[in-house]
């Protein structure tokens, strides 16, 4: 079988459905390629036999500033409310997270002086010029060390920007976010209402079938860029997530809240524990009287499907950049996304640069 179009998108993520859905509003012919039995990329979620919804690749809580982003997925379902709360499990017992500021007034005491002040060369002394040592090595620390399987001294002190200490006790994890919600009949809906009427074929990896496929225009890639490059430069560290699921069918929930991080190394190499049912829309509400809950422990994957966060380090930024100058040689293809571009993206920010990225083709 041969794939023809004018632009193939290889890849049903949220990048390679934005921009295929916008090609497609344009009158392009288009079709799309995904390796997966699936569509929906790591958005994808799933009834489990309890009849509980749970994400497939891990929670996603949706949140964005931004108007148009926020007009944009409401053309492919209505959301219900959701504000995600997270707890983080301390020898104190379950705290906010992000950290709240009436645990350092009652831990640390009103004054305290970053421990850190010059130019943070790692991870550990930008954490140290964020927060008083107990809060990093209570709450953040080992987090890390275990999400990531290296020592805190060994990561980037880009890092610490994803983490902050809050001024105030909000406990939701994005208070400031205008738009926060769940889609309506969940993220896998969604994503077929995004690609509806554009042709598609689940179950082809396009690496192992580059000679049958044609794209007369242009080639959109949203998968491992050195995987496209068949790992010529050597290959780009990932952290992916080993989930197992248990239905607890005599216990009506079993934590506070959606999901309780367990940042210490005290506690296994588990990292976090997501109970699905506070997902759920109130306004309909799941009446399976057990619960579902899903333990993630991060591991280091081989496989390209397990592939979830890139590698915050230097090396990794390196080899990534000789990737990417390799494939800025190529005419006709475009290689973008959290994989292709070997970057951590919210979804919010994943859409605006596939609207930015396809608006720029057309
Ligand atoms: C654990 C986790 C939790 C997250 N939680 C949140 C959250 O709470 N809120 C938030 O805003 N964002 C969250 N995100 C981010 C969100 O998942 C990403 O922004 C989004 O999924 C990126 O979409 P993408 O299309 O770039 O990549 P993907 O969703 O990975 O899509 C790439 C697609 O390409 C396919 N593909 C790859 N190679 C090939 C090939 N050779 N042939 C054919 N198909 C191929 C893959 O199967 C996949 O379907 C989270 C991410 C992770 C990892």
């Amino acid at each position: 079988m041969k794939y023809i179009a004018d632009y193939i998108v290889v890849g049903t993520g949220l990048t390679g459905s934005v921009i295929a859905r916008l090609l497609k509003d344009a009158g392009k012919d288009v079709l799309m390629l995904e390796k997966r039995e699936h569509v929906g990329g790591n958005v994808h979620d799933q009834k489990h036999e309890s009849g509980v919804l749970m994400h497939t690749y891990g929670p996603h809580y949706f949140r964005t500033h931004s108007n148009r982003i926020w007009e944009f997925v409401n053309r492919f379902s209505n959301f219900y409310s959701f504000k995600a709360i997270i707890k983080a499990k301390v020898t104190s017992g379950l705290e906010n997270w992000p950290i709240a500021a009436n645990y350092i007034q009652k831990h640390v005491g009103e004054h305290w002086e970053p421990e850190f002040t010059g130019t943070p060369l790692n991870f550990e002394q930008a954490a140290l010029s964020l927060m008083p040592r107990k809060v990093y090595e209570l709450f953040i620390k080992e987090y890390n060390e275990k999400q990531w399987g290296v020592k805190a001294t060994e990561l980037s002190a880009d890092l610490c920007k994803r983490f902050n200490v809050r001024a105030d006790n909000n406990p939701y994890l994005t208070p400031g976010h205008a738009f926060q919600g769940l889609p309506l009949q969940g993220y896998h809906q969604l994503m077929l209402n995004m690609i509806h009427g554009i042709p598609y074929q689940l179950d082809v990896d396009f690496l192992k079938n580059r000679d049958k496929v044609q794209a007369r225009k242009l080639l959109i890639y949203t998968g491992p860029i050195d995987a496209f490059f068949d790992y010529e430069f050597g290959r780009l560290a990932y952290r992916g997530q080993r989930r197992e699921t248990v239905f607890h069918e005599n216990q009506k929930l079993a934590q506070p809240c959606v999901q309780v991080n367990t940042p210490m190394h005290i506690d296994g190499s588990q990292i976090r524990r997501i109970e699905w049912k506070h997902l759920q829309n109130p306004s309909s509400p799941n009446t399976t009287k057990g619960t579902l809950i899903t333990t993630e422990t991060p591991f280091s994957p081989d496989n390209p499907d397990q592939f979830e966060y890139p590698f915050p380090d230097s090396p990794n930024q390196t080899l990534f950049r000789r990737y990417h100058m390799a494939y800025k040689k190529l005419n006709n293809i475009m290689i973008c996304g959290r994989l292709g571009e070997y970057r951590y993206y919210d979804m919010d920010q994943v859409i605006a640069r596939a609207i930015y990225l396809a608006e720029k083709l057309l």
